[in-house]
Protein backbone atom coordinates (compact mmCIF):
# COMPACT_ATOMS: atom_id res chain seq x y z
CA UNK A 1 0.00 0.00 0.00
CA UNK A 2 1.39 3.58 -0.89
CA UNK A 3 1.48 4.98 2.49
CA UNK A 4 0.71 8.89 3.17
CA UNK A 5 1.42 10.83 6.37
CA UNK A 6 -1.79 11.15 7.86
CA UNK A 7 -3.38 13.14 10.98
CA UNK A 8 -3.03 10.15 12.99
CA UNK A 9 0.65 10.47 12.42
CA UNK A 10 1.22 14.01 14.23
CA UNK A 11 0.12 16.08 17.88
CA UNK A 12 -1.42 18.75 16.51
CA UNK A 13 -2.32 20.14 20.04
CA UNK A 14 -1.11 23.57 20.75
CA UNK A 15 0.66 23.07 17.44
CA UNK A 16 0.16 26.20 14.22
CA UNK A 17 -1.46 24.57 11.68
CA UNK A 18 -1.43 25.76 8.06
CA UNK A 19 -4.39 23.67 6.88
CA UNK A 20 -4.52 23.65 2.69
CA UNK A 21 -8.09 23.81 1.09
CA UNK A 22 -10.76 23.84 -1.13
CA UNK A 23 -12.06 27.07 -1.19
CA UNK A 24 -12.89 28.11 -4.76
CA UNK A 25 -16.58 27.94 -4.62
CA UNK A 26 -19.24 29.29 -6.56
CA UNK A 27 -19.98 32.82 -5.60
CA UNK A 28 -23.67 34.48 -6.67
CA UNK A 29 -24.01 38.51 -5.50
CA UNK A 30 -21.06 38.19 -3.31
CA UNK A 31 -22.27 35.15 -1.54
CA UNK A 32 -21.89 31.51 -1.56
CA UNK A 33 -24.33 29.30 -3.45
CA UNK A 34 -22.92 26.10 -3.02
CA UNK A 35 -21.23 24.87 -0.26
CA UNK A 36 -20.33 21.66 -1.05
CA UNK A 37 -16.32 22.10 -1.00
CA UNK A 38 -16.72 23.82 2.41
CA UNK A 39 -18.57 20.85 3.64
CA UNK A 40 -15.98 18.50 2.61
CA UNK A 41 -13.22 20.00 4.82
CA UNK A 42 -15.16 21.06 7.90
CA UNK A 43 -14.48 17.68 9.08
CA UNK A 44 -10.69 18.43 9.09
CA UNK A 45 -11.06 21.54 10.51
CA UNK A 46 -13.28 20.71 13.35
CA UNK A 47 -10.89 17.42 14.28
CA UNK A 48 -7.71 19.72 14.43
CA UNK A 49 -9.36 22.26 16.18
CA UNK A 50 -11.12 19.81 18.31
CA UNK A 51 -7.62 18.29 19.11
CA UNK A 52 -6.41 22.15 20.62
CA UNK A 53 -4.24 22.69 17.15
CA UNK A 54 -4.43 26.24 15.88
CA UNK A 55 -6.08 26.27 12.75
CA UNK A 56 -5.27 28.41 9.28
CA UNK A 57 -6.62 28.24 6.56
CA UNK A 58 -4.92 28.51 3.52
CA UNK A 59 -6.88 28.54 -0.49
CA UNK A 60 -6.83 30.65 -3.48
CA UNK A 61 -9.78 32.10 -5.11
CA UNK A 62 -10.35 32.67 -8.73
CA UNK A 63 -7.47 33.88 -11.03
CA UNK A 64 -6.73 36.82 -9.48
CA UNK A 65 -3.57 38.94 -11.20
CA UNK A 66 -2.64 40.61 -7.92
CA UNK A 67 -4.96 42.05 -5.02
CA UNK A 68 -8.09 42.04 -5.92
CA UNK A 69 -11.39 42.71 -3.76
CA UNK A 70 -13.87 40.93 -5.70
CA UNK A 71 -11.90 38.18 -5.55
CA UNK A 72 -11.42 38.46 -1.43
CA UNK A 73 -11.94 34.83 0.76
CA UNK A 74 -13.33 37.18 3.33
CA UNK A 75 -16.92 36.35 2.56
CA UNK A 76 -16.05 32.43 2.14
CA UNK A 77 -14.61 32.46 5.36
CA UNK A 78 -17.92 33.45 7.29
CA UNK A 79 -19.70 31.05 5.03
CA UNK A 80 -17.18 28.45 6.47
CA UNK A 81 -17.97 29.52 9.80
CA UNK A 82 -21.89 29.05 9.21
CA UNK A 83 -21.31 25.89 8.05
CA UNK A 84 -18.94 24.66 11.57
CA UNK A 85 -21.02 26.56 13.72
CA UNK A 86 -17.71 28.04 15.19
CA UNK A 87 -15.57 31.20 15.21
CA UNK A 88 -13.20 31.60 12.09
CA UNK A 89 -11.58 35.01 12.15
CA UNK A 90 -9.81 36.64 9.15
CA UNK A 91 -6.55 38.12 8.07
CA UNK A 92 -6.19 40.08 5.34
CA UNK A 93 -3.44 38.97 3.81
CA UNK A 94 -1.56 35.34 3.84
CA UNK A 95 1.95 36.53 4.54
CA UNK A 96 3.62 39.26 6.91
CA UNK A 97 2.98 41.70 9.47
CA UNK A 98 -1.06 40.93 9.18
CA UNK A 99 -0.82 37.35 8.70
CA UNK A 100 2.01 37.24 11.46
CA UNK A 101 -0.16 39.21 13.76
CA UNK A 102 -3.30 37.13 13.38
CA UNK A 103 -1.51 34.04 13.67
CA UNK A 104 0.04 35.55 17.30
CA UNK A 105 -3.06 36.27 18.56
CA UNK A 106 -4.43 32.88 17.73
CA UNK A 107 -5.27 29.90 21.13
CA UNK A 108 -5.63 26.28 20.88
CA UNK A 109 -8.88 25.55 18.80
CA UNK A 110 -8.87 28.74 17.49
CA UNK A 111 -9.19 28.80 13.24
CA UNK A 112 -8.04 31.49 11.46
CA UNK A 113 -8.38 31.95 7.16
CA UNK A 114 -6.01 33.74 5.53
CA UNK A 115 -6.56 35.84 2.50
CA UNK A 116 -6.56 34.56 -1.16
CA UNK A 117 -2.98 33.17 -1.61
CA UNK A 118 -2.61 34.10 -5.31
CA UNK A 119 -2.72 37.48 -4.38
CA UNK A 120 0.87 37.09 -4.42
CA UNK A 121 2.60 36.09 -7.71
CA UNK A 122 4.63 33.91 -5.68
CA UNK A 123 2.15 31.15 -4.87
CA UNK A 124 1.83 30.06 -8.78
CA UNK A 125 5.20 30.37 -9.43
CA UNK A 126 6.10 28.06 -6.28
CA UNK A 127 8.64 30.80 -5.34
CA UNK A 128 11.02 29.90 -2.35
CA UNK A 129 10.94 33.47 -0.74
CA UNK A 130 6.89 33.54 -0.68
CA UNK A 131 6.82 29.74 0.39
CA UNK A 132 9.21 31.06 3.04
CA UNK A 133 7.00 33.38 4.28
CA UNK A 134 3.85 31.59 4.88
CA UNK A 135 6.03 28.78 6.74
CA UNK A 136 6.85 30.76 9.14
CA UNK A 137 3.75 31.30 10.19
CA UNK A 138 3.12 27.39 10.90
CA UNK A 139 4.14 24.27 12.55
CA UNK A 140 3.41 21.54 10.12
CA UNK A 141 1.38 21.64 6.96
CA UNK A 142 -1.50 19.35 5.86
CA UNK A 143 -3.32 19.56 2.69
CA UNK A 144 -6.81 18.84 2.03
CA UNK A 145 -7.09 20.20 -1.06
CA UNK A 146 -6.60 16.66 -3.55
CA UNK A 147 -8.70 19.14 -6.26
CA UNK A 148 -5.29 21.29 -6.57
CA UNK A 149 -2.61 18.62 -5.80
CA UNK A 150 -2.08 18.16 -9.45
CA UNK A 151 -0.95 21.76 -9.46
CA UNK A 152 2.74 22.67 -7.84
CA UNK A 153 2.06 25.77 -5.96
CA UNK A 154 3.74 27.18 -2.91
CA UNK A 155 0.95 26.30 -0.63
CA UNK A 156 0.14 23.12 -2.42
CA UNK A 157 3.32 21.39 -2.74
CA UNK A 158 6.61 23.95 -1.87
CA UNK A 159 5.06 24.02 1.71
CA UNK A 160 5.83 19.77 2.22
CA UNK A 161 9.09 20.45 1.24
CA UNK A 162 9.56 22.98 4.00
CA UNK A 163 7.61 21.69 6.79
CA UNK A 164 6.27 18.51 7.93
CA UNK A 165 3.16 17.68 5.62
CA UNK A 166 0.23 15.14 6.21
CA UNK A 167 -2.65 14.73 4.33
CA UNK A 168 -5.75 15.97 5.83
CA UNK A 169 -9.34 14.11 5.85
CA UNK A 170 -10.71 14.50 2.85
CA UNK A 171 -7.28 13.85 0.81
CA UNK A 172 -6.76 10.70 2.66
CA UNK A 173 -10.67 10.09 1.88
CA UNK A 174 -9.85 10.60 -1.41
CA UNK A 175 -6.35 8.73 -1.99
CA UNK A 176 -7.70 5.54 -0.26
CA UNK A 177 -10.78 5.46 -3.05
CA UNK A 178 -8.14 6.26 -5.99
CA UNK A 179 -5.81 3.78 -4.48
CA UNK A 180 -8.85 0.75 -4.67
CA UNK A 181 -9.77 1.68 -7.54
CA UNK A 182 -6.66 1.40 -9.80
CA UNK A 183 -3.21 1.13 -8.14
CA UNK A 184 -4.21 -1.72 -5.69
CA UNK A 185 -7.92 -2.59 -7.10
CA UNK A 186 -10.03 -5.89 -6.65
CA UNK A 187 -9.95 -7.36 -9.93
CA UNK A 188 -11.62 -7.73 -12.42
CA UNK A 189 -11.38 -3.67 -13.23
CA UNK A 190 -13.51 -1.87 -15.65
CA UNK A 191 -13.34 1.67 -16.67
CA UNK A 192 -16.03 3.94 -18.20
CA UNK A 193 -14.86 6.45 -20.42
CA UNK A 194 -17.34 8.81 -22.13
CA UNK A 195 -18.29 12.15 -22.93
CA UNK A 196 -17.36 14.43 -25.97
CA UNK A 197 -14.15 14.19 -27.48
CA UNK A 198 -11.06 11.90 -27.63
CA UNK A 199 -8.77 14.51 -28.25
CA UNK A 200 -9.43 15.65 -24.57
CA UNK A 201 -8.57 12.00 -22.80
CA UNK A 202 -5.93 10.73 -25.36
CA UNK A 203 -3.26 10.13 -21.92
CA UNK A 204 -6.60 9.14 -20.28
CA UNK A 205 -7.64 6.09 -22.50
CA UNK A 206 -3.18 5.53 -23.51
CA UNK A 207 -3.30 4.62 -18.92
CA UNK A 208 -6.12 3.00 -18.61
CA UNK A 209 -5.98 0.36 -21.40
CA UNK A 210 -2.55 -0.38 -19.61
CA UNK A 211 -4.61 -1.30 -16.07
CA UNK A 212 -8.17 -1.86 -16.41
CA UNK A 213 -10.04 -5.68 -17.99
CA UNK A 214 -12.35 -3.95 -19.58
CA UNK A 215 -12.84 -0.85 -20.72
CA UNK A 216 -16.23 0.72 -21.90
CA UNK A 217 -15.85 3.84 -24.26
CA UNK A 218 -19.26 5.95 -24.61
CA UNK A 219 -20.30 9.71 -25.64
CA UNK A 220 -19.39 11.43 -28.73
CA UNK A 221 -15.98 9.85 -28.36
CA UNK A 222 -17.66 6.61 -29.25
CA UNK A 223 -18.14 7.81 -32.38
CA UNK A 224 -14.88 8.29 -33.40
CA UNK A 225 -13.79 4.75 -32.53
CA UNK A 226 -17.02 3.68 -34.60
CA UNK A 227 -16.11 5.61 -37.85
CA UNK A 228 -12.15 4.55 -37.33
CA UNK A 229 -14.13 0.80 -37.59
CA UNK A 230 -15.28 1.96 -40.97
CA UNK A 231 -19.07 2.61 -39.73
CA UNK A 232 -21.00 5.44 -40.88
CA UNK A 233 -21.73 7.96 -37.73
CA UNK A 234 -24.42 10.41 -40.27
CA UNK A 235 -23.90 14.09 -38.33
CA UNK A 236 -22.73 12.70 -35.20
CA UNK A 237 -19.93 14.70 -32.87
CA UNK A 238 -16.54 12.79 -33.71
CA UNK A 239 -13.39 13.49 -34.80
CA UNK A 240 -12.31 12.36 -38.40
CA UNK A 241 -9.06 13.64 -38.01
CA UNK A 242 -8.23 11.05 -35.18
CA UNK A 243 -9.16 7.90 -36.48
CA UNK A 244 -5.61 6.37 -36.78
CA UNK A 245 -5.28 7.37 -33.21
CA UNK A 246 -8.52 5.44 -31.64
CA UNK A 247 -6.70 2.36 -33.93
CA UNK A 248 -3.81 3.28 -32.04
CA UNK A 249 -5.20 2.44 -28.62
CA UNK A 250 -7.49 -0.48 -29.79
CA UNK A 251 -4.00 -1.84 -30.83
CA UNK A 252 -2.72 -1.20 -27.45
CA UNK A 253 -5.48 -2.35 -25.64
CA UNK A 254 -5.16 -5.63 -27.41
CA UNK A 255 -1.80 -6.41 -26.80
CA UNK A 256 -2.05 -5.53 -22.90
CA UNK A 257 -5.49 -7.57 -22.94
CA UNK A 258 -7.74 -5.13 -22.38
CA UNK A 259 -11.23 -5.97 -23.36
CA UNK A 260 -12.96 -3.16 -25.50
CA UNK A 261 -16.64 -2.59 -25.03
CA UNK A 262 -17.95 0.11 -28.08
CA UNK A 263 -21.98 0.47 -28.41
CA UNK A 264 -23.66 -1.56 -30.50
CA UNK A 265 -26.48 0.14 -30.87
CA UNK A 266 -27.41 4.22 -30.32
CA UNK A 267 -30.40 5.97 -29.60
CA UNK A 268 -30.44 8.75 -32.77
CA UNK A 269 -31.88 11.76 -33.65
CA UNK A 270 -31.66 14.65 -36.40
CA UNK A 271 -31.74 17.30 -34.01
CA UNK A 272 -29.70 18.14 -30.75
CA UNK A 273 -32.49 19.27 -28.38
CA UNK A 274 -34.50 17.43 -25.37
CA UNK A 275 -37.09 15.09 -26.83
CA UNK A 276 -36.25 15.42 -30.32
CA UNK A 277 -37.80 12.46 -31.83
CA UNK A 278 -35.79 9.55 -31.56
CA UNK A 279 -35.19 5.73 -32.49
CA UNK A 280 -32.70 3.29 -31.55
CA UNK A 281 -30.59 1.43 -34.38
CA UNK A 282 -27.84 -0.41 -35.14
CA UNK A 283 -24.62 0.76 -35.28
CA UNK A 284 -24.46 -0.44 -38.87
CA UNK A 285 -27.91 1.38 -40.11
CA UNK A 286 -27.17 5.04 -38.52
CA UNK A 287 -28.62 7.27 -41.09
CA UNK A 288 -26.54 10.30 -43.10
CA UNK A 289 -28.83 12.78 -41.06
CA UNK A 290 -28.49 11.16 -38.09
CA UNK A 291 -26.81 12.55 -34.62
CA UNK A 292 -25.74 9.27 -32.07
CA UNK A 293 -26.63 11.16 -29.21
CA UNK A 294 -26.59 7.53 -26.39
CA UNK A 295 -26.04 4.45 -26.84
CA UNK A 296 -28.54 2.04 -27.30
CA UNK A 297 -30.81 -0.58 -25.14
CA UNK A 298 -28.57 -3.28 -26.36
CA UNK A 299 -25.38 -1.71 -25.91
CA UNK A 300 -26.94 -0.81 -22.08
CA UNK A 301 -27.59 -4.33 -21.34
CA UNK A 302 -24.16 -5.43 -22.15
CA UNK A 303 -22.74 -2.70 -20.19
CA UNK A 304 -24.97 -4.23 -17.29
CA UNK A 305 -23.51 -7.04 -17.85
CA UNK A 306 -20.03 -6.48 -17.52
CA UNK A 307 -20.42 -4.38 -14.59
CA UNK A 308 -22.10 -7.64 -12.69
CA UNK A 309 -19.13 -9.42 -13.64
CA UNK A 310 -16.26 -7.24 -12.58
CA UNK A 311 -15.02 -6.18 -8.62
CA UNK A 312 -14.49 -2.23 -9.59
CA UNK A 313 -15.57 0.64 -11.85
CA UNK A 314 -13.74 3.79 -12.36
CA UNK A 315 -15.90 6.00 -14.27
CA UNK A 316 -15.16 9.57 -16.25
CA UNK A 317 -17.52 11.24 -18.75
CA UNK A 318 -21.30 10.30 -19.47
CA UNK A 319 -22.29 8.00 -22.35
CA UNK A 320 -24.36 10.27 -23.78
CA UNK A 321 -25.73 14.15 -24.36
CA UNK A 322 -27.24 13.61 -20.64
CA UNK A 323 -28.27 17.25 -20.04
CA UNK A 324 -31.40 16.29 -22.90
CA UNK A 325 -33.69 13.84 -21.85
CA UNK A 326 -34.47 10.70 -23.35
CA UNK A 327 -30.74 10.88 -24.36
CA UNK A 328 -29.39 10.60 -20.32
CA UNK A 329 -30.78 6.88 -20.34
CA UNK A 330 -27.46 4.94 -21.23
CA UNK A 331 -25.71 6.93 -18.39
CA UNK A 332 -28.60 6.74 -15.95
CA UNK A 333 -29.40 3.17 -16.59
CA UNK A 334 -25.60 2.04 -15.73
CA UNK A 335 -25.26 4.65 -12.98
CA UNK A 336 -28.33 2.40 -11.62
CA UNK A 337 -26.69 -0.99 -11.98
CA UNK A 338 -23.30 0.40 -10.36
CA UNK A 339 -25.01 1.71 -7.62
CA UNK A 340 -27.06 -1.25 -7.11
CA UNK A 341 -23.95 -3.57 -7.56
CA UNK A 342 -22.13 -1.26 -4.43
CA UNK A 343 -24.88 -0.78 -2.28
CA UNK A 344 -25.32 -4.86 -1.88
CA UNK A 345 -21.45 -4.88 -1.34
CA UNK A 346 -20.59 -6.50 -4.88
CA UNK A 347 -18.91 -3.49 -6.38
CA UNK A 348 -15.91 -0.79 -5.99
CA UNK A 349 -17.28 1.90 -7.64
CA UNK A 350 -15.25 5.46 -7.98
CA UNK A 351 -16.49 8.38 -10.23
CA UNK A 352 -14.79 11.62 -11.12
CA UNK A 353 -14.76 14.93 -13.05
CA UNK A 354 -16.97 17.56 -13.61
CA UNK A 355 -19.56 16.60 -16.06
CA UNK A 356 -19.55 13.15 -14.61
CA UNK A 357 -20.43 14.44 -11.29
CA UNK A 358 -23.51 16.38 -12.58
CA UNK A 359 -24.24 13.21 -14.48
CA UNK A 360 -24.70 10.96 -10.85
CA UNK A 361 -26.44 13.80 -9.33
CA UNK A 362 -28.85 13.66 -12.08
CA UNK A 363 -29.37 9.98 -11.98
CA UNK A 364 -29.58 10.41 -7.89
CA UNK A 365 -27.19 7.96 -7.47
CA UNK A 366 -24.22 9.58 -6.09
CA UNK A 367 -24.24 8.80 -2.37
CA UNK A 368 -24.32 5.15 -3.27
CA UNK A 369 -21.20 5.37 -5.21
CA UNK A 370 -18.02 3.85 -2.97
CA UNK A 371 -16.36 7.49 -3.84
CA UNK A 372 -17.47 10.27 -5.75
CA UNK A 373 -14.50 12.92 -6.41
CA UNK A 374 -15.64 16.61 -7.12
CA UNK A 375 -12.01 17.48 -8.13
CA UNK A 376 -11.75 17.52 -12.15
CA UNK A 377 -8.28 18.04 -13.53
CA UNK A 378 -6.90 16.30 -10.33
CA UNK A 379 -9.34 13.19 -10.88
CA UNK A 380 -8.68 13.27 -14.75
CA UNK A 381 -4.65 13.80 -14.33
CA UNK A 382 -4.54 10.82 -11.82
CA UNK A 383 -7.08 8.85 -14.41
CA UNK A 384 -4.07 9.71 -16.78
CA UNK A 385 -1.41 7.67 -14.67
CA UNK A 386 0.00 11.48 -13.82
CA UNK A 387 1.85 11.91 -10.58
CA UNK A 388 0.42 14.51 -8.43
CA UNK A 389 2.72 17.08 -6.51
CA UNK A 390 0.71 18.00 -3.74
CA UNK A 391 -0.08 14.37 -3.23
CA UNK A 392 3.89 13.09 -4.19
CA UNK A 393 4.88 15.08 -1.18
CA UNK A 394 2.75 13.51 1.19
CA UNK A 395 4.66 9.94 0.85
CA UNK A 396 6.20 8.47 3.46
CA UNK A 397 9.78 8.21 2.88
P1 LIG B 1 -16.70 15.56 -21.12
O1 LIG B 1 -16.60 16.92 -20.48
O2 LIG B 1 -15.65 15.27 -22.10
O3 LIG B 1 -16.90 14.47 -20.09
O4 LIG B 1 -18.02 15.61 -22.01
C1 LIG B 1 -19.29 15.75 -21.49
C2 LIG B 1 -20.19 16.25 -22.56
O5 LIG B 1 -20.23 15.31 -23.63
C3 LIG B 1 -21.63 16.42 -22.11
O6 LIG B 1 -21.96 17.77 -22.22
C4 LIG B 1 -22.43 15.58 -23.09
O7 LIG B 1 -23.62 16.20 -23.52
C5 LIG B 1 -21.50 15.40 -24.25
N1 LIG B 1 -21.81 14.20 -25.03
C6 LIG B 1 -21.79 12.94 -24.60
N2 LIG B 1 -22.18 12.10 -25.57
C7 LIG B 1 -22.43 12.85 -26.66
C8 LIG B 1 -22.86 12.55 -28.00
N3 LIG B 1 -23.09 11.31 -28.40
N4 LIG B 1 -23.01 13.59 -28.85
C9 LIG B 1 -22.77 14.86 -28.43
N5 LIG B 1 -22.36 15.20 -27.20
C10 LIG B 1 -22.20 14.20 -26.32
Amino acid sequence: MPTFRTLDQVEVKGKRVLLRVDLNVPMDNGRVSDATRIERVAPTIAEIAGKGGKVILLAHFGRPKGPDPKESLKPVAAEVAKVIGRKVAFAEDCIGEKAEAAVAAMKPGDILCLENTRFHKGEEKNDPAFVAALAKLGDIWVNDAFSAAHRAHASTEGLGHKLPAYAGRTMQAELDALTKALEAPQRPVAAIVGGAKVSTKLELLGNLVAKVDVLMIGGGMANTFLLAQGKAVGKSLAERDLAATALDILAKAKAKGCEIVLPVDALVAQKFEAHAPSRAVSVDEVGAADMILDIGPRSIEHVVSVLARVKTLVWNGPFGAFELEPFDTGTVEAAEAAAELTAAGKLVSVAGGGDTVAALNAAGVADRFTYVSTAGGAFLEWMEGKPLPGVEVLRQK
